[in-house]
Order: C-alpha cells, then sequence, then structure tokens
C-alpha cells in the first residue's frame, strides 16, 4: 500500500499552501512511483504564489515487495539522529512482522533487506545502479 496526505508546505517567498505528499510508495503495486522517484518528480510541489519548483523532503518509506527491499528514506541533515532513526525502523520492521506467522516472519527477516537512506538522491542512486546491473 502506498500512502501519503496533503501537508503544509512553506516556499522560500513565505508562502504556506498544502501539497500533496507521499509517505510510502508501495512500487510492486504501484510501480509508477518508481518511475516517478526515478524522475525525480515524487514530492516534487509548486508555489502557486511564485510558481518554484521544490522537493519537500519527508521520511519517506520504499518498498518493493520482489525486489524485497524496505527502505526509510529520511531527509538530508537528520544523519545526526542516525542511531535513533535506525532503532525506530527496526522498531516499526518488529511491528511489521510480529503480526505475521513464524515461518512466514522467518522467511521475511532473511529475505528482506532492511535500510536507512538519508536524502531521496540516495534512493535515486541506488534504484539507478541496481537497474544498471
Ligand atoms: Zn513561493
Amino acid at each position: 500500500m502506498s500512502t501519503g496526505g496533503d501537508m503544509d508546505v512553506t516556499c522560500g517567498c513565505g508562502h504556506h499552501f498544502d501539497a500533496w505528499l507521499w509517505q510510502s510508495a508501495n512500487v510492486t503495486t504501484n510501480p509508477e512511483l518508481k518511475t516517478s522517484i526515478l524522475n525525480g518528480e515524487i514530492n516534487m510541489v509548486k508555489c502557486p504564489s511564485c510558481g518554484s519548483k521544490f522537493h519537500v523532503e519527508v521520511p519517506f518509506l520504499y518498498h518493493d515487495m520482489s525486489g524485497k527491499e524496505w527502505i526509510w528514506v529520511y531527509p538530508l541533515g537528520h544523519e545526526k539522529e542516525t542511531a535513533a532513526i535506525h532503532a525506530k525502523v527496526g522498531e516499526m520492521w518488529d511491528r511489521l512482522t510480529g503480526s505475521m506467522p513464524p515461518d512466514l516472519r522467518e522467511s521475511l527477516e532473511r529475505e528482506y533487506k532492511v535500510l536507512v537512506l538519508f536524502g531521496m538522491d540516495a534512493l535515486v542512486g541506488r534504484l539507478r545502479s541496481k537497474s544498471s546491473k
């Protein structure tokens, strides 16, 4: 499942507006979201006042069920909170797998890559390097 919502965004010009931001993308069920990530269009907003376009970085979950990757992308600048973020992501993963039957849980834990990246560019770089191989 992919999720998102309207959020209050502030432009460099000082204008506030609501924009739809993705908070998670299941690229197996929504492959078009993977395309927007690769094109740098995900969470790109346009200010209705001055017309400038910019990225809004929010904690974002990239889930690829066929590639078995569960990647949290945190905004750049949050690197100093790495330990806390890893702990939180670990907790979310445990909560997710904790509701599953033990054998399924075991195979998920064996097969899935659970990662934390900083900045959407890091995710794009990772996806590009994988697809070119
Ligand atoms: Zn503006």
